[in-house]
């Protein structure tokens, strides 16, 4: 691509979406799924999987090198840029080679320093543009890392992917999103777009519209989501898989927030957030205050040989303010959160209490 996929990306005035199956699974398939997509105008790159990473080793793991010119070619006929996972260097080579425009850097893979590293040596030199999933697991600092190798190779066409992080048995989510990990990420790197693929974080077609809803109103640049022609019969995914005009559904019924930041609105923004600041003040003090009883408590078990857990009173703590989450108009997972984030505070002060020697802050 001559120029940058991240200029685009950022410069689209609408949502930028990658469409496309999940695998590539035959050359009608993909010719079939490109031809249907390209009649949104929001869909500015096509993807395939063509080598895919699969929990178990009997599941469909993708063609491979011989499905890569179905996607070129799917791609130039659709006049669609394209886009390919790929895990080391062998893929990087073949990707290239047969002409795929960009290539992204899979969830399983970003957890691996090795993998990531090989890959960015492979690339050094190209300008190929990037995307980077987060890694499995719910860990900033790896995600950052993995764009670090890229820099350090020269590459800075560079977009990040949000897919939601593995957690054992969710009711809800294939992966939870944990919003607050790619708007950590904004905080480190505010120059690199953030794409959501609610497919991944989703793992069923129904939720697809509320998660692309929420990525929209956090200012997500794009989405990734994965469509196919017949998605129920397809052979990775299916469950999560649209067509395309299931595709165009969903984009129809996506908000988009276009910011009205004129001058009445920016100075009534302004004056709620100073209210709100009052209230963080407020908050801040209580906390601190509360920590200095906290303190008191650690004296009187410190003199009195009493340990400072008392798993009892805890659990009496903890279910009192759950019991009250709907009164204070909050969420359970919030109170949790936030008690816990108390009691560790709590157990810290009074841990440097006991052990005024060993333990300093
Ligand atoms: C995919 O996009 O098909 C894929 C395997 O994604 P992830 O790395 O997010 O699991
Ligand atoms: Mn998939």
């Amino acid at each position: 691509m001559k120029n940058k996929l991240t200029d685009k990306i950022l410069s689209n005035s609408n949502v930028f979406v990658i469409a496309g199956p999940c695998s590539a699974e035959s050359s009608d398939q993909v010719a079939q799924i490109s031809q249907e997509i390209v009649a949104n105008s929001e869909v500015q790159m096509l993807r395939a999987g063509i080598w895919k990473p699969r929990t178990h080793p009997d599941s469909f793991e993708g063609l491979g090198v011989k499905a890569l010119p179905w996607l070129v070619e799917a791609g130039k006929k659709n006049g669609l840029p394209t886009c390919t996972e790929v895990a080391n260097k062998a893929h990087v080579d073949a990707a290239l080679n047969a002409g795929v425009d960009a290539l992204w850097i899979g969830a399983r893979t970003t957890v691996n320093p090795f993998a990531v590293q090989e890959i960015a040596d492979a690339l050094k030199g190209t300008n190929t543009p990037i995307l980077i999933k987060n890694p499995i697991n719910p860990d900033l600092e790896l995600w950052l890392g993995a764009f670090e190798r890229f820099n350090k190779a020269g590459l800075d066409d560079l977009t990040a992917i949000h897919r939601g992080f593995s957690i054992y048995n969710h009711a809800k989510y294939r992966n939870v999103p944990s919003w607050e990990i790619p708007i950590a990420f904004k905080e480190h790197r505010p120059e690199v777009p953030m794409l959501c693929d609610p497919s991944h974080i989703s793992g069923n077609r129904n939720l697809l519209l509320e998660v692309s809803q929420n990525a929209m109103d956090l200012n997500f640049d794009g989405l990734m989501i994965e469509t196919h022609p017949n998605p129920d019969q397809a052979w990775s995914d299916a469950k999560q898989q649209i067509n395309a005009n299931g595709l165009r559904d969903l984009l129809q019924k996506l908000v988009l927030r276009q910011p009205d930041f004129s001058q009445d609105v920016a100075s009534m923004i302004e004056e709620i957030r100073e209210k709100v600041s009052v209230l963080d003040d407020q908050l801040f003090g209580l906390l601190s205050e509360r920590m200095q009883l906290s303190e008191e408590v650690g004296v009187l078990k410190r003199e009195n040989n009493i340990t400072i857990l008392q798993q009892e009173h805890w659990s009496k703590l903890i279910t009192k303010r759950l019991s009250q989450s709907e009164s204070y108009h909050l969420t359970p997972q919030f109170v949790r959160i936030l008690m816990e984030a108390i009691h560790q505070e709590s157990i810290r002060h009074q841990t440097r209490i006991m052990n005024p020697r060993t333990n300093k802050f």
